[in-house]
């Protein structure tokens, strides 16, 4: 059968060439799994260090896998982690189209060239396709294997349906190279005679994979390392076909302990759950990007990296092909980092919506109370929770008016509010610095600690002992009524 080298041609044409070409191929499951983000991570990181082009493609092969909603998630998360993709589905670029399914009528024409090439046969033997997709199956004794060409051309003009497999050779053994695990070798007859197209006409994933990353001028193949099992196979496809084989990077699982991957089936947290739990984008990708890959020489020690300096920075070297174990803990800490780190107004614009959770009282002024927040809240999330005093006076225990360290005891901390009221009610200017001179001042006169006079005044206007912000700062925010009201209720517990 002659194939038109034409189709073939004007599809090699459009390849560019001489630049870095990444992908991200994503198949629509709905969430990111903080293994999948970090692909994404690497792709973009390695495309945009060497100024070259990263891409988007949508596996959507496996029709069995289809989530609604599932695409948009992908685009989603890619924009809001800053993963920007020059060329995909949505913005079109010159070896188009970037859906996999979009691409049906290529592959068929693909495995025919192969055919032709002798590193592809057609096989008409009745096996289930769950039987071939496994590949638990004795190839070894595969009939079609060795069929003449006029057989197949028979074959085919009498309409028997066939898969396309691969014809891997018997003899010998491949090598693949992958930037982090170095040469894999293989003996080819531990392979499988894979099926390439399937009776229905569509290809396998391996096989649509491998077409797509050749016709998109993939130069770094960036992916999970459960892919290196099929690299081999890979490989004699490229082979087969003649073209380059892209720079393999096959990256070692995020793991939830010593043993297991991180899974989201067994609860742990995709990136959308991360997010859920209080967690803001840029410390989950500066976390991830070190799960598994290493700054070197002058930022060895580096931990916080932007998005703009890890593109600066990152290196296929510094790859690691040892499993990384996910630690919330650490996770938290570079959490807690980002939002101290955060300009003050852009914190608060954050935390408002998580400060409303727990302070519905309009006459509180958010901003205010993020103030007191950014430097105590590692997660968003705790926020509803540390600040829902403002609301409502919890009822406590007179107890949490002793402390040691602040010396106070009940009749301390009645004589303290007794001597606090008034000079609150008299106050002229309700202000933060007035507040806060009055109470040290008096204070002073009464030849006390600070910390004596201040703790009753907070765990009365609190009714907590953990508060984001001191005496005076809370005192602000809640108003003189409010502070009045709070002091008498605290002293009547006390008497
Ligand atoms: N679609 C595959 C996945 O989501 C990606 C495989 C690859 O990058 O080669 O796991």
């Amino acid at each position: 059968m002659a194939v038109d080298m034409k189709f073939f041609e004007e599809l090699e044409s459009r390849i560019p060439k001489g630049k870095v070409r990444t992908r991200f191929a994503p198949s629509p499951t709905g969430y990111m799994h903080v293994g999948n983000l970090r692909t994404a991570l690497y792709t973009w990181l390695i495309a945009r260090n060497a100024g070259g082009t990263f891409i988007l493609r949508i596996e959507d092969t496996d029709q069995g896998r289809l989530v609604e909603g599932a695409t948009e998630v992908i685009y989603r998360t890619m924009a809001e982690c800053g993963l920007t993709h020059d060329e995909g589905p949505d913005v079109g670029g010159p070896v188009g189209p970037y859906i996999q399914t979009e691409r049906r009528p290529l592959y068929k024409k693909f495995a025919e060239l192969l055919v032709e090439k002798g590193a592809a046969y057609y096989c008409f033997c009745e096996k289930a396709e769950s039987e071939e997709d496994s590949g638990e199956f004795n190839r070894g004794d595969d009939p079609c294997r060795d069929m003449s060409p006029e057989e197949v051309a028979a074959n085919l003009a009498a309409g028997k349906p066939y898969v396309i497999r691969q014809r891997i050779p018997h003899e010998g053994s491949t090598t693949f190279h992958d930037i982090s695990f170095g040469d894999i070798t293989v003996e080819n007859k531990e392979l499988d005679d894979q099926v390439l197209l399937k009776r229905d006409g569509l290809p396998t994933y391996n096989f649509a994979n491998v077409i797509d990353d050749h016709l998109m001028g993939i130069t770094h193949v960036v992916r999970g390392s459960e892919y290196l099992s099929s690299a081999p196979k890979y490989n004699l496809l490229y082979e087969g076909f003649g073209w380059d084989i892209p720079t393999y990077v096959h990256c070692s699982p995020v793991m939830r302990d010593a043993q297991n991957k991180m899974s989201k089936r067994h609860g742990d947290p995709s990136y959308e759950d991360l997010k859920a739990l209080g967690y803001i984008t840029p410390a989950i990708l500066n976390y991830v990007a070190l799960l598994g890959w290493s700054p070197r020489g002058d930022i060895a020690e580096q931990e916080i990296f932007s998005l703009e300096e890890l593109a600066r920075a990152f290196d296929i070297a510094g790859i690691s092909k040892s499993p990384a174990i996910f630690d919330i803990e650490k996770l938290t800490y570079f959490n807690a980092s980002y939002l101290r780190a955060m300009d003050p107004a852009e914190f608060a614009k954050l935390a408002e919506p998580f400060i409303r959770q727990g302070v519905k009282g309009e006459q509180y002024d958010a901003a205010q109370i993020a103030g007191l927040l950014q430097a105590r809240c590692e997660k968003l999330t705790e926020i509803p929770e540390k600040v829902d005093f403002f609301d409502t006076l919890p009822e406590y225990d007179k107890e949490l008016f002793t402390n040691k360290k602040s010396k106070t005891n009940d009749e301390v901390s009645l004589a303290m509010l007794e001597a606090t009221l008034p000079v609150l009610e008299s106050l002229d200017r309700w202000e933060q610095e007035a507040i806060h001179d009055a109470l040290i001042a008096l204070a002073e006169k009464l030849e006390v600690k600070n910390a004596t006079l201040m703790w009753p005044l907070r765990i009365a206007i609190a009714g907590k002992a953990v508060t984001p912000g001191g005496a005076v700062e809370l005192c602000h925010i809640l108003g003189r009524d409010e502070v009045v009201r709070r002091v008498k209720i605290g002293m009547d517990k006390l008497k």
